[in-house]
């Protein structure tokens, strides 16, 4: 009987068991590069489920296999806007507390930011700044804030014509 307290088996989803999800964790992970380069991709974990319907729960985790928080809404597997939204706030709250860290955070106001669904596609929506009473405003859609960021460029000494 020990088997009882055995922990529940997990495994690493693999690609294509769920392509949806699949293709939202690839935009989240292009955030998390430019944003926390040092981190590894996040992946796709399963463990047995307990609800009857439910093939297993699936959890966002870090490259290192730790998660935190909510299993991904097994709803949202077929459903392009419903995937991205689920996978985001599950990776936002893997990454926030496994690292004890805000994430993503707005440059402009040093403040954490959420998915939100603006003009047709999830964004990182940031409240604005209190002290300077800055609005409410879209940083970037998810998977796009390295257009944000300017790399250092090198120096080309250009020679035209
Ligand atoms: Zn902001």
């Amino acid at each position: 009987m020990s088997a009882l307290f055995d922990l529940p088996e997990r495994r690493r989803v693999l690609p294509g068991e769920y392509p949806l999800w699949d293709e939202a964790l690839a935009l989240v992970n292009r955030d998390l590069a430019v944003t926390l380069p040092a981190q590894g991709p996040l992946q796709l974990l399963g463990l047995p489920s307990y609800d009857e319907g439910v093939a297993e729960y699936v959890y966002v985790a870090l490259a290192n296999g730790e998660w935190h928080g909510s299993v991904v809404d097994p709803d949202s597997s077929d459903t392009a806007v419903l995937a991205l939204t689920a996978i985001a706030e599950a990776a936002q709250e893997t990454v926030t507390e496994c690292l004890w860290q805000a994430w993503p955070v707005c440059d402009e106001h040093d403040l954490g930011m959420h998915p939100r669904g603006a003009d047709g596609q999830l964004s990182w929506w940031c409240a604005g700044g209190n002290i300077r009473r800055e609005p409410a405003h879209i940083r970037a859609a998810v998977g796009d804030l390295a257009s944000l960021v300017r790399p250092p460029r090198p120096h080309h000494n250009r020679r035209d014509g």
